[in-house]
């Protein structure tokens, strides 16, 4: 539709776009002219009046205009450039922690200076860290811009200033944009033309446009968006069902056979979970199913059970795990369950060498191995099916959409692709799943074992540190165990290792009694699986630990998790990590360490952490605080990347989007691959494997 237009050619068509420049626009998503339009401002810039000095509040940016008094270099702990201004109403410090010589004697005294940032309380002044500013020349005052500045979304190296010149220049062709949105809806929502839209929110006029007024605008935008999201789900399952899967339909007698072996009883939940992939696994196109499930909540027996579904109906099971850890902690599990029914695990690890591996392998090839458990290793070339028919994948989020169809294909057997279920301990709100995994059929395990005792959580300030090392010694004289977590935000492992190192020297030197074990990214992966081991089988009554424990990793004697510098955590990783805790009978404690002062958001997080252990509740808590794109973990999967509209804010248009989409497929079916292309950013190749691939 857009063919032979500016808008459909690669932004390197324009003036001043070279391959650098083009690569990090590509970052962004923007690859061709049309994009540009579609890469909206995160916000806007008052940048059309000077503001006086007494009437800045914190927080605010604000254009400023005063008179130099003085500027002078201190240093506390670090060198610093400070420059008091005043401006007849107030006084203003600029401060600067890089700056050059030539900057310093610039700032001279009684020099004007109109500057632009963010106004900060420091004491009982206000400041701003590194303005940008511009040095007025007495007679020459430089005219304020008319309308607002908007400010976008950017990546490395590339700055507001090239955005907006290339954005202006995309603007001249915004009358070749086609209108994509069904005439009803435009009628009934009454909103204005795409071009009108654009321009507005690229270029608001005159100044007189605030936020608010803006946001009314962009609402048409959010609904196109939402629309193409919807379409491109839609499209996906279609995608999906057109394809075949072998029909399970014979009886599951390993399953009963499992169940009467239990030392306990499927919950109610797990039961009817369990029904709904029997029902999705006995139909003879692909299951393709999301199960949520809190952490403990048993996900690993609802998996189990279609795993010998499969195995039953004469079909072989691969398990995936985010981990070498985990996998083996699935494989033990499935080992001492299965064997007695004569069920075949085959455990296949990234450590294993070539000559351990083959045998697994041909067992694999030959159908003697019923069910394969292990991390992407599972994926290498060398090992392939003789019958596959299901796919599990455990802990989702951390495997990648691409990796899920990769999978896929590489089951494809004839004509028949083999099922897909995919569990996750991230709770995601049931209309947010339904939206965001649209493509899938969703489950929940709403329910928990009986017998857990809830888990107390108190937030302690750094300085209370003896006190917990007094419980950990409290807690062991029980018999009981505990994990230590050490975090950094600094996303570098190595630090965090080091911090780890550190931390378990220090509490083996506090804690001469207790045998404490340390395991982190850096350890070899038999290291890891090693120590883990003596932790499970109560060896060791200390682990310090990375966050490499965060999933899944199931030690029911473990009563007590600390977790240093919580506050700098998010939500839903707490919730993650508190649950390796209160998994057995014993009550069970979690101590979320923090340095005081503690920021609004870091309070209300440690709160709700310590109010609720409901998965949901978190996860709304969570949502509130932080918009939805974070919740679904997009950083790791590229599952949902929404640019304007939030799943969350915006549901209430759901229902109408819904409508349209359907008003789309019958009446102007050529125009859903046009919306689907205007709106699906194309960072990475994930988003798109997800819509067009399957
Ligand atoms: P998750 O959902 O976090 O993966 P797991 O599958 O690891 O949880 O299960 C947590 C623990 O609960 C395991 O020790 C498991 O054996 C146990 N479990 C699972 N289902 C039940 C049940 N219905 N009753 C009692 N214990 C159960
Ligand atoms: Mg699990």
């Amino acid at each position: 539709m857009l063919a032979n237009t500016v808008l459909h050619e690669p932004v390197s068509q324009l003036r001043g776009v070279g391959a650098a420049l083009s690569e990090k626009l590509g970052k962004l998503g923007i690859v061709r002219v049309a994009d540009l339009l579609f890469h909206l401002p995160l916000r806007y810039q008052d940048r059309t009046r000077i503001y006086s000095i007494a009437s800045l509040r914190p927080e605010q940016e604000a254009l400023v205009e005063g008179e130099i008094e003085a500027t002078e270099v201190i240093n506390r702990g670090r060198t610093m450039l400070l420059c008091h201004i005043h401006d007849g109403t107030g006084l203003l410090t600029l401060r600067f922690f890089h700056f050059s010589t030539a900057q310093k004697y610039s700032l001279a005294k009684g020099v004007r200076i109109r500057c632009f940032g963010e106004v900060r309380q420091a004491g009982f002044k206000l400041e701003m860290a590194h303005p940008e500013y511009q040095l007025l020349n007495t007679n020459d005052t430089p005219p304020l811009e008319n309308t607002l500045t908007p400010t976008y979304p950017s990546t490395e190296g590339l700055q507001q200033r090239t955005l907006r010149r290339l954005i202006t220049l995309a603007l001249e062709h915004a009358d070749e944009l086609p209108e994509l949105l069904p005439p009803s809806a435009l009628r009934q929502h009454q909103f204005p033309a795409l071009r009108e839209c654009l321009q507005l929110l690229h270029n608001p006029q005159g100044g007189k446009l605030d936020n608010g007024r803006l946001g009314g605008i962009s609402t048409r935008l959010i609904f196109e968006e939402l629309l193409a999201h919807q379409l491109g789900v839609q499209q996906a399952r279609l995608a999906i069902q057109q394809v075949q899967a072998p029909a399970m339909l014979e009886e599951n007698h390993f399953w009963q056979a499992l169940r009467h072996a239990l030392p306990f009883a499927p919950t109610a939940a797990q039961t009817r979970v369990i029904s709904e992939i029997t029902h999705d696994l006995q139909q003879p196109i692909p299951m393709n199913r999301l199960v949520q499930g809190d952490v403990g909540s048993g996900k690993t027996l609802v998996a189990v059970a279609a795993a010998l579904h499969a195995i039953a109906n004469g079909f072989q099971v691969a398990l995936m795990a985010p981990t070498e850890l985990l996998a083996e902690q699935h494989y033990q599990n499935l080992q001492r369950w299965l064997e007695p029914l004569g069920v075949e695990t085959v455990f296949i690890s990234g450590g294993q060498t070539a000559r351990q591996r083959r045998r697994k392998v041909e067992n694999l090839l030959l159908g003697i191995g019923h069910i394969a458990v292990g991390t992407h290793a599972l994926f290498q070339n060398s090992v392939e099916f003789l019958q596959l028919g299901l796919i599990i994948i455990d802990e989702q989020h951390r495997f990648g959409v691409h990796q899920r169809f990769a999978l896929r294909e590489k089951g494809k057997q004839g004509e028949h692709y083999p099922h897909q279920l995919v569990m996750t301990a991230t709770p995601i709100p049931r209309t947010l799943a339904m939206t965001a995994y649209g493509d899938m059929d969703y489950s929940v395990i709403d329910e928990l074992p009986p017998g857990r005792t809830p888990i107390t959580t108190v937030a302690l300030s750094n300085e209370r540190r003896d006190e917990v090392i007094e419980r950990i010694a409290a807690a062991s004289r029980e018999g009981r165990q505990v994990y230590w977590v050490c975090t950094l935000i600094e996303e570098s492992e190595v630090l965090q290792c080091e911090a780890a190192e550190k931390t378990a020297e220090l509490l083996r030197e506090r804690l001469p009694h207790i045998q404490v074990g340390l395991v982190h990214g850096r350890l070899h992966g038999s290291e890891k699986e090693r120590i883990m081991r003596e932790f499970k089988q109560g060896e060791l009554q200390l682990l310090v630990a990375t966050t490499v424990i965060e999933v899944g990793v199931d030690v029911p004697n473990a009563s007590l998790m600390v977790i240093e510098n919580a506050e700098r955590m998010g939500l839903a990783q707490l919730h993650q990590l508190r649950g390796r805790v209160g998994r057995g009978k014993v009550a069970s404690s979690c101590v979320l360490l923090y340095q005081a002062p503690l920021g609004k958001t870091a309070r209300k997080r440690l709160d709700a952490m310590r109010t609720t252990t409901d998965g949901f509740v978190i996860a709304d808590i969570d949502l509130e605080l932080r918009g939805s794109g974070e919740v679904l973990g997009t950083r790791q999967t590229g599952d949902v990347r929404l640019k304007i509209a939030s799943l969350v804010r915006d549901q209430h248009w759901l229902p109408a989007v819904q409508t349209a989409a359907r008003d789309i497929v019958a009446n102007y079916p050529e125009r859903l691959e046009a919306l689907t292309e205007r709106w699906l950013q194309r960072v990475g190749e994930d988003t798109a494997t997800r819509f067009f691939q399957s």
